[in-house]
């Protein structure tokens, strides 16, 4: 004897989905935890999503902290060569970028306390002198 299928019928008992990765299809999810209509399209998501965003931005700060530090490092030497500060402007035109860096530490000379920024293993100080803007490094 032949069963009658019902073929209109869904099976699944899960509700249909819009596909999570911006492309708005339709799908029948085979699992609760199914989001993408397939890993194609899970894989866009993943790749085109806000985290990666979030990324690209964290990894632009850290190239331009490391970048620093190690312009930092070069003139921290020359500094200790000419016991004095150098003008920020050579610093500058090395690529030093003065807007990164948000960790403040203080540094105490001669019983005054400085705010220093702080990179990886060199902070900074801008010394503002008349038209003039002077960097002092120490090392961490
Ligand atoms: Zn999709």
């Amino acid at each position: 004897m032949l069963k009658k299928i019902n073929n209109n019928k869904d099976p699944s008992p899960l509700a249909k989905r819009i596909c999570k990765c911006g492309c708005e299809k339709e799908f029948q999810p085979g699992r609760s935890d199914q989001f993408h209509l397939n890993s194609r399209h899970y894989n866009y998501a993943y790749n085109h999503g806000p985290r990666k965003e979030k990324y690209a931005e964290e990894n632009q700060a850290i190239k331009t902290i490391r970048k620093n530090d190690r312009i930092l490092e070069k003139y921290f030497k020359y500094c200790k060569k000419i016991r004095g500060d150098f003008n920020l402007l050579i610093l500058k035109a090395d690529g030093f970028e003065v807007e990164t860096g948000t960790r403040i530490i203080t540094y105490i000379e001669d019983e005054i306390e400085f705010k220093y920024v702080a990179l990886y293993k060199y902070c900074y100080r801008i010394i503002n002198q008349a038209n003039n803007q002077y960097i002092k490094i120490h090392k961490i």
